[in-house]
């Protein structure tokens, strides 16, 4: 009853304004099996990042060990260079597979978060608020990059897709959706 309301609330605030990726891969809906190797729950926060959104336990912010692992990595960086973390949102579900109301975020590979604010505060913003924060949102972005050059981002703002940062894609004026090039045999299993 209580994970049934969750999900409930999910889709409305969805629908409302955050979080939702449409970016991934095509997948096949009506024939995925589970990829055991997607088990992996994000910790609550950590050194360098919060998490937001979050359902009870985690349930939606599980992903590969790579994944996880990366995001841990790149927190324990950001956290030298900034004392305000970045925020994480929805991964994947245990095993993977169709997450609605997302298309991607089916792989353990996939991690959405909120661009940045002017004032610090573990609240949502998008491009077109005076509260977003271009330069640290940037800076973000050149840290991933630096430390995986082939990670993906996908973020509308015209400007970091100029630079070279991010990529644009539907819906992505108020959420940033990572990707980082994974290199596992863990990919192939399942799905
Ligand atoms: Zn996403």
């Amino acid at each position: 009853m209580l994970l049934a309301l969750r999900s409930y609330q999910k889709i409305q605030s969805w629908h409302q304004a955050e979080s939702c990726c449409s970016a991934g891969p095509v997948q096949n809906l009506g024939t995925h099996r589970p990829n055991p190797n997607i088990n992996i729950t994000l910790p609550e926060s950590g050194p360098g990042f919060r998490t937001y959104n979050r359902e009870e336990n985690g349930v939606d912010q599980v992903g590969l060990p790579e994944t996880v692992a990366f995001i841990q990595r790149l927190g324990a960086e950001w956290e030298k260079e900034s004392e305000v973390p970045f925020q994480v949102g929805d991964l994947s579900r245990a095993g993977g597979g169709p997450f609605p109301p997302h298309q991607g975020h089916q792989n353990g590979t996939e991690a959405d978060l909120r661009p940045f604010r002017k004032d610090g505060a573990m609240l949502p913003t998008n491009i077109n608020d005076a509260s977003y924060d271009r330069a640290k949102t940037r800076q973000w972005c050149q840290l991933v990059k630096q430390m995986d050059p082939e990670a993906t981002i996908l973020f509308n703002d015209s400007q970091l897709i100029k630079e070279g940062l991010t990529r644009y894609y539907k819906g992505h004026h108020n959420h940033l959706h990572l990707r980082p090039s994974l290199n596992s045999d863990s990919l192939d299993q399942g799905c």
